[in-house]
């Protein structure tokens, strides 16, 4: 689970065309102003290391960056912020390194790869200021948002270029981020490139890097084989009413939800308990309408994230579903060469299935409802399917 402190809301420098917080934006919700006594006091009862979020978080004044982040390095040793790198000063790196800070920037590469994230010369600024901070000693990690720009055509080779240059550097790692098309189709990857770029950087990332890693990869796998590793949240069956991953703590104090779920432009308070419907209902509810009935990858995917759905509705699967069953697919055939059984594949897996439905509604308001494969066994649902 992550904090995040979200002092300026969601504004910010750059006019990201892609930005998901785009819908708070147009709906007026731009938040900004911060009460920093009542921002530290609820982080404090959180109780552990947050990161700093926008927006764009440097926009903060200097000096109440400062004590946000030495607070955070003196009551949880060390901080996290997550910014387009643009306004990053002499002054910025020394306080990472002296408050402990790990910095993650949004970039999509040098030059026009960069295009979706204008004005374009920041890019360049950007581009220096994670050189010097890795060279100061300050971590750094990247988010990098596949899109026309950086992955169509030609384009992918010079990405392959620029990583090479961060690997060499010492970074070690970047987030693959699919682009949210609602946001801005005229610069979404076609199906084909789509899984083209990410094959092509899964084997570029095996055969030629040495310290940068694409955690994507290492996700899918790692789910296919069930072998229990942590995963990020967009595989954790995320409720968008609550997001369980994210606790977000707004200017004025408040906790809120991760923004991604935000697709109404309404930072909704944050629920009191948790509801697994969403995973409950897809399960059942046909592909054709939206849901992902009968789909072989349900164990390791259930959806995705919500803030991804069709529609922009958490009701329907994600919009990338084609995307990760082509990836799915391919990593399937990787373990298979390896004599593994990848998980979607068990003979077991109509079972396991039940059993995470089950798990599921034990955890859920929907859990009132008797569904023909659950029976209750000690107070606790638990399905049983017969195994062909
Ligand atoms: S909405 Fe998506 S990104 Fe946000 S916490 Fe949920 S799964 Fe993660
Ligand atoms: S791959 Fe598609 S259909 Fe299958 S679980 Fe994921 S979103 Fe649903």
């Amino acid at each position: 689970m992550t904090v995040e402190a979200v002092p300026v809301g969601q504004v910010c420098n750059l006019k990201c065309t892609y930005c998901y917080e785009n819908t708070m934006r147009e709906a007026g919700n731009l938040g900004g102003s911060y009460d920093l006594d009542a921002m530290i006091k609820t982080l404090r009862e959180e109780g552990q290391q947050f990161t700093v979020f926008g927006g764009e978080p440097l926009l903060m004044k200097f000096p109440d960056l400062e004590r946000l982040l030495q607070f955070g390095f003196e009551t949880y040793k060390g901080n996290g912020i997550q910014t387009n790198g643009a306004l990053i000063e002499d002054r910025h790196v020394e306080l990472f390194k002296r408050t402990n800070t790990y910095v993650g920037v949004s970039i999509d590469g040098p030059g026009e790869l960069n295009a979706a994230r204008p004005p374009k010369e920041n890019t360049e600024k950007t581009l220096r200021n994670i050189e010097i901070m890795v060279k100061s000693g300050v971590g750094v990690g990247l988010i990098v948002t596949l899109n026309y720009h950086n992955a169509a055509g030609g384009r992918l080779e010079y990405l392959k270029s620029w990583f090479r240059e961060l690997d060499k550097l010492g970074i070690k790692s970047a987030r693959l981020h699919l682009l949210e098309g609602h946001h801005a189709r005229d610069i979404e990857l076609s199906k084909e490139d789509t899984l083209k770029a990410f094959l092509e950087l899964y084997r570029f990332e095996m055969r030629e890097l040495k310290n940068l890693r694409f955690d994507k990869f290492d996700e899918m796998l790692s789910l296919l084989s069930n072998d229990g590793k942590n995963v990020s949240c967009v595989w954790n069956d995320c409720d968008p009413y609550t997001t369980n991953a994210v606790r977000g703590v707004n200017g004025d104090g408040s906790r809120s939800n991760c923004g991604r779920a935000n697709k109404e432009g309404v930072d909704w308070v944050k629920a009191n308990s948790s509801s697994h419907i969403r995973q409950l209902a897809l399960y059942h509810t046909p592909q054709s309408d939206g849901g992902c009935g009968d789909c072989r990858f349900f164990l390791v995917c259930r959806g995705y994230c919500p803030g991804t759905a069709i529609d922009q509705d958490w009701r329907n699967r994600t919009e990338h579903c084609e995307t990760l069953k082509d990836i799915y697919g391919v990593l399937e055939e990787a373990l298979l060469n390896v004599h593994k059984t990848p998980i979607s594949l068990s003979p077991d897996r109509k079972q396991l299935e039940m059993d995470l439905l089950a798990k599921l509604g034990n955890n859920s308001v929907v859990r009132n409802q008797v569904h023909i494969d659950w029976h209750m066994n000690n107070g606790v649902f638990t399905g049983t399917v017969p195994v062909k």
